[in-house]
């Protein structure tokens, strides 16, 4: 008897960020493709990892979380966003913001109910969809400035939509929800009994004295999301793989549901070192936006005057740039010759599209010290 090796998911490729970061390797470029940055996080945090690996903190955490640390996240987002979250009933930490997507999705797509997703999207999204039965529905936004046309999302609406995923701010499209996006989500909500899951993992990297609108902010959306968010964006420390979901009790108990069966619970030591440094340095997260800030206006100066055009992120630490005056190939061939020929990887837009739209754009990622942006920019200026 012949067995099938066809799997759940043999349609799909390896992601787009391992790709890149694999052809960067082979080829010595410098990697501005998958999203992480080239240093540390603080010393005073990694530190704490080595007290706690030191101390007896290497045992399983509970299901939900280290308390410490669910205790902190309830202070962040009470201070932020004025959201009174209970730690014992809304709060879930895990191993990264994806691992929390994918444990929202599963908690509430049954088989066949729909779910909007508004392109370009990451690229985990859609994985998790199809893989609970879930049917997609992607919607793509609006012209260059990647608005949301709520109409359209409504539009999509029908009896079997479950679930709208939104992500602020957007990557790979660096665009923040403004008032009217929540006025409008709002409406939405009001008129179908949806759920949002909430991808916030960059809410603290957003520019030019943007507050970054949690869905947190608005008892009404919050009673209906799973808002996700990441440590390893806010700490650079995206190698420890941790984040967390913030959802009301009744989203919070399905998703717990999930997640003690796909994890358990999520790495002891770091959450407490998490817990501690989040205690001790209360206003690191408030830094963020300035020290990405100039590093994202470092980069948009470095090209100009290039072929490249670059309209600035409004938050995140992708910077999208257009490159027709350059080339006239599509995005995933000028991705692979920017990091062969010229030696600076960067990740083709198209791919977090299902009908990629005429666009020659790339995305690159400026969490590098300024001496790897500037060596980069020096390869690829004269484009
Ligand atoms: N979020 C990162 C990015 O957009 C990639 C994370 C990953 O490689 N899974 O580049």
């Amino acid at each position: 008897m012949e067995t099938s090796p066809e799997g759940k998911l043999s349609g799909f490729g390896t992601t787009i960020f391992t790709v890149m970061s694999q052809l960067a390797a082979d080829h010595d470029a410098i990697n501005l493709a998958q999203g992480f940055p080239d240093f540390d996080g603080p010393e005073a945090l990694r530190a704490r990892v080595d007290h706690h690996l030191n101390h007896g903190h290497n045992q399983y955490a509970p299901l939900a979380g280290v308390s410490e640390l669910r205790e902190q996240i309830a202070h962040k987002v009470a201070n932020l966003y004025q959201y009174s979250a209970d730690p014992e009933t809304d709060i879930t930490v895990t191993p990264g913001a994806t691992e929390a997507i994918y444990c929202a999705l599963t908690a509430v797509v049954h088989r066949g109910d729909e779910v909007i997703v508004i392109d370009p999207a990451y690229d985990t999204y859609v994985p998790g969809i199809l893989l609970n039965g879930g049917v997609p529905k992607r919607i793509p936004m609006s012209g260059a400035d990647f608005s949301i046309d709520w109409a359209r999302v409504e539009d999509a609406v029908t009896p079997r939509t479950r679930v709208l995923m939104i992500n602020s701010p957007h990557n790979p499209g660096g665009r923040c929800l403004d008032d009217h996006d929540i006025t409008a989500l709002r409406d939405l909500l009001g008129r179908h009994p949806l759920l949002v899951i909430s991808d916030e993992v960059y809410e603290h990297i957003v520019f030019d004295q943007r507050q970054h609108l949690s869905l947190l902010r608005y008892p009404d959306l919050a009673a209906r999301a799973f808002v996700i968010s990441s440590f390893g964006k806010t700490y650079h420390v995206t190698g420890w793989r941790i984040g967390y979901c913030v959802a009301p009790p009744d989203l919070t108990r399905e998703f717990r549901r999930v997640h003690q069966f796909i994890n358990f619970s999520t790495n002891t030591p770091i959450s407490h070192a998490l817990a501690d440094f989040m205690r001790d340095s209360p206003g690191f997260h408030l830094e963020l936006a300035g020290f990405y800030q100039q590093k994202r206006d470092l980069f948009c100066s470095l090209l100009e005057g290039s072929g490249f055009r670059l309209t600035p992120a409004q938050g995140t630490y992708f910077q999208l740039a257009e490159y027709s005056h350059i080339s006239d190939l599509p995005d995933t061939e000028f991705a692979r010759e920017l990091t062969i020929r010229h030696g600076v990887a960067a990740i083709p837009v198209s791919v977090f599209y299902e009908r990629p739209p005429d666009m020659r754009v790339v995305r690159f990622c400026f969490a590098k010290e300024d001496e790897t942006l500037r060596t980069a920019a020096g390869r690829i200026s004269g484009l």
